[in-house]
Order: C-alpha cells, then sequence, then structure tokens
C-alpha cells in the first residue's frame, strides 16, 4: 500500500486485502483493527467478518517496484529507488557513497493475514501469482497462522498450475516467511511449524515480545538427531553458557526481529528479554534486529528522584509481572512510559540492525 514505509526491516508493504481476526496475545492491541483504511472503509475485524481485496490499481504497484531499479547505499544504508524525489543519479542522497543495487523488500500484509483461513483461496492464489510475476522483490510474509502456511501455499500453486502440469515447484527465492513468535508458548508450538515449511528464508518477528523466550528447546525439537552437536543436555549447556560460541547457527532460522510494543494500550517488554534473544542470536550467528522499545523505555533513576511521589507512567516487574507501582520501585528493573520516539531502539547503547544475507 505504501512506496515507502517507517517500519525498519522493510522498504515498502503491500496489502492485498483487509481483515482479520485476533488469535494471539500478540494481537491484543491490533492497530491494523484500529488504522485509517479499517476506519474509513468500514471494516469491521474478527471471525466471520468479511475480509475486503484492495483495488486493482493497488495490485499493480508490486509489478511497477518490480519494474524500478532499487539500490542500497553500503557506507550509510540508505535504501531507494535509482530514479527518485531525492536521487540525482551521482550518488547517495544522504552521504558520499555509491549506492550499489538492491533488491527491495515487501511486508506483505500489515493490515491482515496471508494465512487467514477466512480468506477466499482464489485471492491467496492470485497473491502468489503477483509473487511469481515480480522476481526482483523480496516478499516477507509474515503471519500469526503459520500453521497453515504449508497447506496454504500448496493449494495456491495447484490453483497457480490451473489443472495443467505446470505446478511451480517450490521455494520461491523472493519469499521470506516469518511466524510471529511473542511468548515462550508460542515459540514452542509456532517454531517446529515454521520449519517444517520449505523458504528461501525463514525468520521470526517477536514483537510485541512479552516475554522471556529460549529458543533451543523448539529448535533442538525441529532438528533431526543427525544435525544435533553431541548430545541434547551439552547441546542446551553450550547455548546457555554465555559468551560460548555455537559451532553451528540456529538450525533453519536465518533472522530474528524484537520488539516491544506501541500504542496506548502497550505492555512493556523487559530488558532481560530483549537481551537474551540478542545473546542466543550472537551464539548462534543469526542476524538480530532490535526494532524498538515501543511505549516503554528502561528507566534510568535519576539523582534526587522522589520513590514517594514518582509520578508519570511506570511499570515495575514484580518477579513476574509488570505492576503499575512497588513500594521497592528503586530495587527492582522499572520502565517508563516515554512514547516510541523518545524510547528509541538501543540496546544497552548500541543499534542493531542486522539483516539475512
Ligand atoms: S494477525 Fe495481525 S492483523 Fe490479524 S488481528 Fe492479529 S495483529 Fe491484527
Amino acid at each position: 500500500m505504501a512506496d515507502q514505509t517507517h517500519i525498519e526491516w522493510c522498504d515498502s508493504t503491500f496489502n492485498p486485502w483487509i481483515g482479520c481476526t485476533k488469535v494471539s496475545p500478540a494481537c491484543d492491541h491490533c492497530y491494523a483493527a484500529v488504522s485509517t483504511p479499517a476506519r474509513t472503509c468500514n471494516i469491521a475485524w474478527g471471525a466471520g467478518q468479511p475480509r475486503r481485496r484492495t483495488s486493482p490499481a493497488n495490485w499493480k504497484l508490486p509489478l511497477r517496484w518490480n519494474a524500478r531499479p532499487f539500490l542500497e547505499c553500503p557506507a550509510c544504508h540508505w535504501r531507494g529507488e535509482a530514479k527518485g524525489a531525492h536521487w540525482g543519479g551521482t550518488g547517495c542522497p544522504r552521504c558520499s557513497g555509491q549506492p550499489q543495487p538492491a533488491r527491495r523488500r515487501v511486508f506483505c500484509a500489515s493490515l491482515a493475514d496471508v494465512f487467514d483461513n477466512e480468506v477466499d483461496p482464489q485471492w491467496r492464489a492470485a497473491l502468489f501469482a503477483l509473487i511469481q510475476a515480480t522476481p526482483n522483490l523480496d516478499w516477507l510474509l509474515l503471519t500469526k497462522r503459520i500453521g497453515n502456511a504449508h497447506q496454504m501455499i500448496g493449494e495456491s500453486l495447484i490453483r497457480i498450475a490451473g489443472g495443467t502440469d505446470l505446478l511451480p515447484s517450490w521455494p520461491w527465492p523472493n519469499v521470506w516467511l516469518g511466524a510471529t513468535i511473542a511468548t515462550q508458548a508460542e515459540a514452542d508450538r509456532d517454531i517446529p511449524k515454521l520449519l517444517a515449511v520449505p523458504a528461501a528464508v525463514r525468520f521470526l518477528s517477536m514483537e510485541p515480545l512479552l516475554g522471556s523466550v529460549d529458543m533451543s528447546g523448539a529448535l533442538l525439537e525441529a532438528v533431526p538427531r543427525s544435525e544435533w552437536i553431541g548430545d541434547p543436555p551439552a547441546t542446551l549447556q553450550r547455548r546457555e553458557a554465555p559468551g560460548t560460541p555455537l559451532r553451528r547457527r540456529l538450525p533453519g532460522i536465518d533472522w530474528v526481529i524484537v520488539g516491544g510494543e506501541s500504542g496506548p494500550n502497550a505492555r512493556p517488554m523487559h530488558p532481560d528479554w530483549a537481551r537474551s534473544l540478542r545473546d542466543q542470536c550472537a551464539a548462534a550467528r543469526v542476524p538480530f534486529l532490535f526494532k524498538q522499545w515501543g511505549e516503554w523505555a528502561p528507566f534510568e533513576r535519576p539523582r534526587g528522584f522522589d520513590w514517594k511521589h514518582p509520578g508519570g507512567d511506570f511499570a515495575t516487574w514484580d518477579g513476574e509481572k509488570f505492576r503499575p507501582f512497588y513500594p521497592n520501585l528503586h530495587e527492582l528493573v522499572s520502565m517508563r512510559r516515554i512514547g516510541k520516539k523518545a524510547a528509541g531502539r538501543m540496546l544497552d547503547g548500541q543499534e542493531h540492525s542486522e539483516f539475512p544475507a
């Protein structure tokens, strides 16, 4: 729907349809349900509510993107079209670097879910035909219904073949398949499902991150025993030991995105949850992108802070959950609501903006 986007991990967004049903704790404060397109088009969310296919003109956008050269500056990581308002054709519009050809990353269905079982299968087949017709774009299909992906991709390919023998082979090099994981329960349930689907790139979007997540159990379960390093306890111990390098990367996961929640009812993300995932990815040499803190940021106690009358929005971790206020606030991890922009995206003083090779 958008040539450009503020989402850090993609260049453009495309919505083939709008509408969805909440299926995960990560959906609790779904921004899409209250977004401008949903409100202006009067699209209701929920089971049994019709999804709205977007206009034919919108469906032509990816074809146009596919035809336009796209660049990235190796010096400052500016990304954009080779011909555009900010492009003079002589160098990077931001620095003195020389941009190089790159592939545009398209986040598909920010206002819906590609693998929603209430969507007309013909629409999904049309989407896959569009993806097939745009090989210069990398399509990021991020879903909260990863359990549907294998079957629905297969059905779509059969529809594209249209009863002929020309069944497209799979996986396609321009499809990155991602699953949203917000909690340990979702990791244990959905990472094996993601790993079971062939894909050029598989990624996890852990946003909003709602608890601590140890990925090793789910990943071990999904890996054939012949691929384990030593026996399972040794592998697990090695993963847990800080700073100990792994001899192999996390099997089948190519990228991990982590972020806190934004919006008026956002829940705080404990800094240790994000740190742990950063460290798990570093140990396994998996690219890690810390997208944002969200509404809440770690609270650094200023000198002379009045604990009896703190004012503002505070959340204190009591060991099990965040509370609005806790008497021993100064001894525990606290977060303060300061807004997404002010909270930023630095984790322990560092920006993490890694992408798959
Ligand atoms: S899957 Fe996405 S679009 Fe659908 S309800 Fe959940 S957050 Fe909203």
